[in-house]
């Protein structure tokens, strides 16, 4: 179940957005979201399959929504990295960009 902006939301006991994503099977390569409060699963969700981010791809939610990755402030992404809940995409690219952030704070950007 989709809310209109985009979140799932849990259509067992109701939370919005606050969910896991467990590995799929052969039909199913995307995995499903399943929801933290209750447990259950919430709904299959598409193979993922795309492009990593890039530095013009705009950051989805949060602080910087609607900046372009590249100019979201490397500290940012460096305190995103230590946080539980980021998104996946959101977190390799954290994880494949973070010694330049590293390196721009230590110049400091
Ligand atoms: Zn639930």
């Amino acid at each position: 179940m989709n809310t209109k902006d985009g979140k799932i939301a849990c259509q067992w006991c109701g939370l919005v957005d606050d969910w896991h994503r467990e590995v799929g099977n052969e039909t199913h390569k995307g995995g499903k979201a399943v929801c933290n409060g209750c447990n259950k699963t919430i709904q299959w969700l598409p193979d993922l399959n795309k492009q990593p981010l890039k530095d013009t791809d705009l950051m989805p939610w949060g602080k910087y929504k609607g900046w372009m990755l590249g100019k979201v402030p490397a500290d940012y992404f460096i305190w995103l990295n230590d946080q539980q809940k980021v998104q996946r995409d959101i977190k390799e690219y954290i994880t494949s960009n973070i010694e330049v952030f590293k390196q721009e704070i230590h110049n400091g950007r």
